[in-house]
């Protein structure tokens, strides 16, 4: 299956540091996690319009196509409070 996983670079809203986190983006469009450094909630809202990929599993013997969506994201993903109303 294709990896989804991906390394993204990550703005703390609190304390502006840069960080890199293990995010799946073909999971869910709104994640939240935590900033290494201040330990804030951080809220990440996947930004602009989700892709579809197909993918094939090779070698399998009972190799299906797979859609699966993927979001493309930033260079840096912004976070935002998660105690703040949208
Ligand atoms: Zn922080």
């Amino acid at each position: 299956m294709e990896n989804t996983m991906k390394r993204q670079k990550i703005e703390c809203w609190q304390c502006k540091r840069i960080f890199t986190l293990l995010i799946d983006t073909a999971g869910e469009p709104t994640l939240t996690k935590a900033c290494p450094y201040c330990h804030a909630p951080l809220k990440l809202a996947f930004g602009g319009e989700p892709q579809n990929i197909i993918t094939v599993m090779r070698g399998a013997a009972k190799s299906q196509p797979q859609e699966i969506t993927v979001y493309q994201l930033p260079e840096i993903l912004e976070s935002s409070d998660p105690s703040l109303p949208q």
